[in-house]
């Protein structure tokens, strides 16, 4: 049986990616850059102060202090968005915003709440405090030199990201376009949430958590109706769904019951099984096939299996598919408050809650049906076969909840 790494190796290497597509920076949170992104101007652009106050020469404010004011004449104003032309001259100051250029001849700015003004003389400010060359200036490229790279291909866009692509007047970024990826369940006894619960039926969830994971993963999430359990409709969708998608994910009928069709209806439509079991829990059966340059992940049925299945192999496809070039969950150490056990033979990635300061605990009972501890869950750790991980360890929590 392959270990997780491997089977992750053969779908990443599988998998190329889906050429990019110029898209708003207003839209591209959440998107993966296809290209390095430079800077096209310095950050800020000029320079300009970081107070209400008055640009002033410093060292016509040497020996400025409360006890010993020194004047300056006011020479005028220049609100931010304007600019001041005329040079400062010795022995005078500009009143000055944040974010107001800096004028000509000024080599720092004095905060308001270090002058006093008298009514009787509006053309003068007293000074009582001295200026520091360069002081309350923000300079023109110490934030982003022009030319900087900003990201990579293959990083992820963030907020931030976005805010200073924005602040760079850049509109529009390369990304890698998002997959669009077909849902199919299976099984005889799904009916769908809204209907009256027949007689041994149970409601069908796996798509609604997995159009989930694809939708935040990048992908672009196609739900299909339910698909009963026959060769010949388990076909038929798989056909319809891999005509429109990029990828199809299927839940079960993956396992070895006659009720079991993925793998056969699959071969009947041509498709070529790349490999099926991992060693891992939740998990084992899992099927990864390709078709004319089209992929199938074939998730257990179990609710559980599918979602953890969906995250260990099916999100790096996903990635990757975008050009990302971090595919895997994000590993946060936290702290084991609880001893977790695996008296199994495969790997078991336990569903586990880690707190705001750290400390891990399970997140319940740990079969493979049990919703109820995936949903208090935000993490997995990693198991090895016939372990325990005691209380005190620090391990890595693969987290997919914030
Ligand atoms: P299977 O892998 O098809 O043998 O299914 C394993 C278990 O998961 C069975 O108890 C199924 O009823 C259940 N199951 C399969 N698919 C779903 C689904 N889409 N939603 C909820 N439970 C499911
Ligand atoms: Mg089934």
């Amino acid at each position: 049986m392959l270990e997780l790494e491997a089977a992750r190796e053969l779908i990443l290497a599988a998998i190329q990616p889906l050429p990019p597509e110029c898209i708003p920076v207003s839209a591209a949170v959440g998107r993966v850059a296809a290209a390095a992104v430079h800077a096209p101007l310095d950050l800020p652009p000029f320079d300009n102060s970081a107070m209400d106050g008055y640009a002033v020469r410093a060292s016509d404010l040497v020996g400025a202090g409360a006890e010993t004011p020194v004047a300056l004449k006011l020479a005028g104003r220049v609100p931010a968005g304007e600019i001041f032309t005329s040079p400062v001259e010795p022995g005078t100051c500009v009143r000055i915003f944040t974010g107001s250029p800096l004028p000509p001849g000024a080599d720092a700015v004095v905060m308001q709440e270090d002058t006093r003004l008298a009514p009787e003389q509006p053309d003068t400010v007293s000074f009582l405090d001295r200026a520091k060359p360069l002081e309350n200036l923000r300079l023109r490229g110490e934030d982003v030199k022009r030319g900087t790279p900003l990201l990579v291909a293959g990083d992820d866009v963030n907020a931030g990201a976005a805010a200073l692509f924005a602040a760079l007047g850049l509109s529009e970024i390369s990304v890698g376009r998002r997959p669009q990826i077909g849902l199919l369940a299976t099984g005889s006894e799904l009916i769908e949430a809204g209907q009256p619960l027949a007689p041994g039926k149970i409601y069908e969830s796996n798509r609604v958590g997995l159009a989930a994971l694809i939708a935040r993963a990048g992908g672009v999430p196609r739900v299909f109706p339910l698909v009963p359990d026959t060769r010949a409709a388990t076909r038929a969708a798989l056909e319809t769904a891999f005509v429109d998608c990029d990828g199809v994910v299927t839940s079960g009928g993956v396992s070895v019951g006659e009720h079991d069709h993925v793998k056969d209806a699959f071969a009947q439509l041509g498709g070529e099984t790349g490999f099926w079991k991992v060693a891992i829990k939740p998990g084992k059966p899992f099927v990864f096939g390709r078709w004319r340059g089209k992929f199938l992940f074939g998730l257990p049925g179990n609710p559980v299996s599918a979602f953890v299945t969906f995250l260990l192999l099916v999100r790096p496809a996903l990635r990757r598919w975008q050009g990302a070039t971090r595919w895997n969950l994000p590993a946060h150490p936290g702290v084991l408050a609880e001893t977790l056990a695996n008296s199994g033979d495969r790997r078991h990635f336990v569903r586990v809650y880690v707190d705001d300061s750290g400390a891990v605990r399970s997140a319940g009972p740990q079969a493979s049906h049990i919703l109820g501890s995936l949903a208090r869950a935000n993490g997995l750790v990693d198991v090895p076969p016939r372990s325990q991980l005691t209380v005190g360890l620090v391990v890595p929590v693969l987290r997919w909840e914030f």
